[in-house]
């Protein structure tokens, strides 16, 4: 049986609640504030004090710098902003996902504090004592900041990112942190069941973590849908110079500002600043000397103007370590003759550090065998009544089974020589109801990384 906790957003809050709104008639409903573009820092007071809260220690080239509790609520708050967090991954509940909310609030995170702070510094942490029946707080002037506190009894906070055990008390902290930043934007409680915003989450429950369609038309109506005139991070490029490069649209010609994550031990919530920057070739190009105070975190471009659609999405940054280029999926993949598609997924980064790289497909042929195979380059080369997408010369790589479900998934070993070098992988495979008795997945072009 799981148990189920409620989650107000404060006391005066559910006051001003029931003042404001007697009746809800569904749905999302809001506190009556947002807040804008001088708001968006966030920082976490890491004081959790269970084993729990901050035993992941593994990092991820999404979050740069942050472990633990910190990248759990710092992947939370990603979730409510204006597009996928880089490629979205970093969650397994919910894979190359993060950020695919539809709203339209992009954060910019500010690194570890080193007190609670105030009502409106921006600051997430536990506070000591007995929540009886309520998990979390946040404290809201709303229109200049916010606080949100976690109680320490009798939960016990878990960071992921895999879901809690089912044991007493256990609570996912990704998945509060989401509900209790939605409190901070400006929303108050959902009716419906499944939203983030519904108060209340049983013990192993991940679901919070990832906002619904009633949580977007929520922080919707408080900020808009997305302006396709937003300025967008694609990726970023470390020169030899000491300058970071950043590719994307939507610059201005001149009067860019970009936002920092503030070194380790000496943030104080205020982004890492450098304004008056011009970009180049049409808007997509900015080139910025990296500032000595800006730590790993993310980068964000700032409009000249004040409106949420002078903020581009929040980009993962590390001054010391060129990004990860994203796998790319191409080309169409052969239905099979039972009539499943194998369609390439990717699991972490090709990078040489991590060297976790995984890509499989769930759409193969049960029981049958195949091969993985790579080239340099992409082609379009009809074959067996599908198509070859990898260019000459063609390496086989391994040899595999499907299980009897038709999934499987394989890692791609990365060393130091393949760091700078880009390839193209498909699978080959046995299909012995198909005309030419083969089956071809579509393929992926991986770029690898330190
Ligand atoms: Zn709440």
């Amino acid at each position: 049986m799981s148990l189920t906790r409620y989650l107000p957003a404060s006391a005066a809050v559910l006051l001003a609640g029931a003042l404001l709104y007697p009746t809800p008639l569904g749905a999302w409903a809001h506190l009556g504030g947002e807040l804008d573009l001088t708001q968006r820092d966030f920082r976490v007071y890491n004081n959790f004090s269970d084993a729990e809260a901050n035993n992941n220690t593994v990092t991820d080239l999404s979050f740069p710098g942050a472990t633990g509790a910190a990248l759990a609520i710092w992947k939370a708050y990603v979730e409510w902003s204006s597009e996928l967090h880089a490629n979205g991954s970093g969650d397994p509940t919910q894979p190359f996902d993060l950020g695919s909310g539809g709203a339209n609030f992009d954060p910019s995170w500010q690194g570890l504090a080193t007190s609670p702070g105030d009502t409106n510094s921006n600051i997430a942490s536990e506070i000591s004592g007995f929540g009886a029946g309520v998990l979390g707080f946040t404290e809201l002037p709303i229109s200049d900041g916010w606080r949100i506190r976690f109680y320490a009894d009798p939960v016990i906070w878990n960071d992921g990112p895999n879901p809690p055990p089912n044991a007493q008390d256990h609570r996912d902290l990704q998945g509060v942190a989401c509900h209790e930043f939605g409190h901070a934007l400006g929303l108050a409680h959902s009716t419906v069941l499944g939203s983030t915003m519904f108060p209340a989450i049983s013990i192993d429950e991940t679901t919070l973590r990832s906002i619904s369609a009633d949580d977007q038309l929520g922080i919707q109506a408080l900020y808009g849908v997305a302006s396709s005139s937003k300025p967008h991070i694609e990726t970023y490029e470390l020169s030899s110079t000491g300058e970071v490069v950043i590719h994307g649209h939507g610059f201005e010609p001149t009067g860019n500002t970009l936002w920092f994550t503030r070194s380790a031990g000496i943030s104080d919530g205020t982004p890492v600043s450098v304004s008056h920057l011009s970009s180049s070739q049409g808007g997509t190009l900015i080139s910025c000397p990296i500032p000595i105070d800006a730590g790993p975190g993310d980068v964000l471009v700032k409009l000249s103007g004040s409106s949420h659609a002078d903020l581009s999405n929040p980009f993962p940054f590390d001054p010391n370590q060129q990004h990860c280029p994203d796998v790319i999926s191409y080309g169409t993949a052969k239905t099979t003759s039972q009539l499943s598609v194998p369609q390439l997924y990717t699991e972490s980064w090709p990078s040489a550090a991590l060297n976790n790289f995984k890509f499989g497909t769930y759409g193969g042929m049960p029981n049958a065998f195949g091969i993985m195979f790579s080239g340099p380059t992409a082609q379009n080369r009809p074959f067996q009544g599908g198509t070859v997408l990898v260019g000459a010369p063609i390496r086989r790589e391994q040899l595999f089974q499907f299980d009897f479900t038709g999934w499987i998934e394989l890692s791609i070993p990365i060393d130091s020589s393949m760091i700078g070098s880009t390839r193209h992988y498909q699978l080959w495979f046995q299909d012995q109801g198909d005309a030419f008795g083969t089956g071809l997945s579509d393929a992926v072009q991986v770029g690898f990384c330190p």
